[in-house]
């Protein structure tokens, strides 16, 4: 039986990587699914050609508070309800402390946790009325440990698992759940660059993750199987941690 039949689910960066494998899965689970993406037009229309009757997808960037107002409320009034949010869209601007710029530090803050703050804003008042919803913040191992040259966006992951854990606080009388997803070393177009030999040599496993193994994880927090799960941190990295 697929977890996520008729649930309405909007993930943040749903073009490339993470947020791509979270969208299929959703897909495939049953749901119907927005997504934003920052500048692939073309890699959007493609996803939303497999399925256009039960996918949307939104050019937005997440620092664009009216515009995540505007994407829910186009949401609401398609398919009347909303019952999930992946906040997913991020970057990095890596740089040792002495050369980070204030514009890298700035961008990252707005992009991972400023932007999530927006989103959740957006869909707080649907889900507050419908009493039901369930958030991911998709956070990173970089957010609990730390990383040289990642001092920006380290503080973003971290800022983002303490803004989880306060909303889960605040509107779990509601119904409406918060949870956090901490990947580790997972092939995507942000890891590219990254020497992967040598930081498998940490990893309990011996490979980096696929971004399809963080997605099952988010599919079962967002469905109703998680119905008492919220405030955590789930930290999917192989055994690297
Ligand atoms: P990718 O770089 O592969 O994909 C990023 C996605 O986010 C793209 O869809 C991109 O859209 C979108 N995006 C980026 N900036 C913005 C913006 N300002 N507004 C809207 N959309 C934006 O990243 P990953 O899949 O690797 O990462 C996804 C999430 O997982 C991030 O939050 C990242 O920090 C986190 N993470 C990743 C890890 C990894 O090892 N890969 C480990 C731990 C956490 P477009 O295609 O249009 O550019």
């Amino acid at each position: 039986m697929p977890l996520l039949v008729d649930k309405v689910i909007l993930v943040t960066g749903g073009t490339r990587g993470i947020g791509r494998a979270i969208v299929e899965k959703l897909l495939e689970e049953g749901a119907r699914v927005a997504f934003t993406y920052r500048g692939s037009r073309e890699l959007a229309e493609n996803l939303v050609a497999h399925a256009p009757d039960r996918l949307r997808a939104y050019q937005a960037d997440v620092t664009d508070g009216p515009r995540a107002e505007a994407i829910v409320g186009e949401l609401i009034r398609e398919w009347k309800r909303i019952d999930g949010l992946v906040n997913n869209a991020g970057i990095t601007q890596d740089n040792l402390l002495l050369r980070m710029t204030e514009a890298q530090w700035d961008l990252v803050l707005a992009t991972n946790l400023k932007g999530p703050f927006l989103y959740t804003k957006a869909v707080l008042k649907p889900m507050l009325s419908q009493r039901k919803g369930s958030i991911l913040n998709i956070s990173s191992v970089v957010g609990l440990q730390g990383n040289p040259g990642q001092a920006n966006y380290a503080a973003a992951k971290a800022g983002l698992i303490t803004f989880s854990k306060s909303i889960a606080k605040e509107i779990g009388s509601r119904n409406i759940r918060v949870n956090v997803v901490a990947p580790g070393f997972i092939r995507t177009d942000m890891t590219a660059e990254l020497p992967a030999e040598e930081w498998k040599k940490n990893i309990a496993l011996g490979r980096l993750g696929e971004p399809k193994e963080v997605a099952s994880l988010c599919a079962f927090l967002l469905s109703d199987e998680a119905s008492y799960i919220t405030g955590q941190v789930f930290v999917v990295d192989g055994g690297m941690t």
